[in-house]
């Protein structure tokens, strides 16, 4: 690294590193980033030590080593050598912390955006979702898991169409 006269030596700001994850995909669904999935819960910056503590979307999701490595990747892209990557499952990741823009490009890309999450409750019944095609609600749950645990298979009994739907947790 070049050695700059100024005694600005100490790492970035941490809206840089917020900007620079914003570019992460999630691994499972690449039309949205880690950051619109809520999963990056806190980025730290101390001297030029950077850590980013991160919540796994679903622990079932085979992906945690991938999304570690792309954090890795996308700090050290800042110029920053020291990275640190912490993933934490307290508090447990919730699809309400998807964004807005996120629930409308997963709806776009043809997977049901999760319902709300019924905090204090034990939902029983399987939430309302919606067909993303034709928005019928006259659909039917196939497999609770689809190809990975993050997802449900439904089929629309109005379009005919089969598409994945994402589990309220
Ligand atoms: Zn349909």
């Amino acid at each position: 690294m070049t050695t700059f006269s100024e005694p600005s030596a100490l790492g970035p700001r941490p809206s840089a590193v917020w900007n620079a994850l914003a570019s992460v995909p999630d691994p499972e669904i690449p039309v949205v980033s880690i950051t619109d999935m809520g999963m990056v819960r806190g980025v730290s910056v101390d001297g030029e030590k950077v850590t980013v503590t991160f919540t796994p979307t679903f622990s079932g999701c085979p992906a945690l080593h991938v999304i570690r490595a792309s954090i890795e990747q996308a700090v050290r892209a800042l110029g920053v050598a020291d990275v640190e990557v912490r993933s934490t499952l307290t508090p447990p990741w919730t699809t309400d912390w998807i964004n807005d823009a996120a629930r409308e490009r997963l709806r776009e890309y043809g997977i049901a955006p999760p319902a709300p999450a019924e905090h204090g409750l034990i939902q029983l019944e399987a939430e309302p979702t919606p067909c993303p095609r034709c928005h019928s609600f006259d659909v039917r749950m196939t497999a609770s898991f689809g190809p990975t645990l993050c997802k449900r298979m439904y089929v629309c009994d109005s379009c005919k169409e089969p598409f994945e739907g994402f589990k309220s947790v």
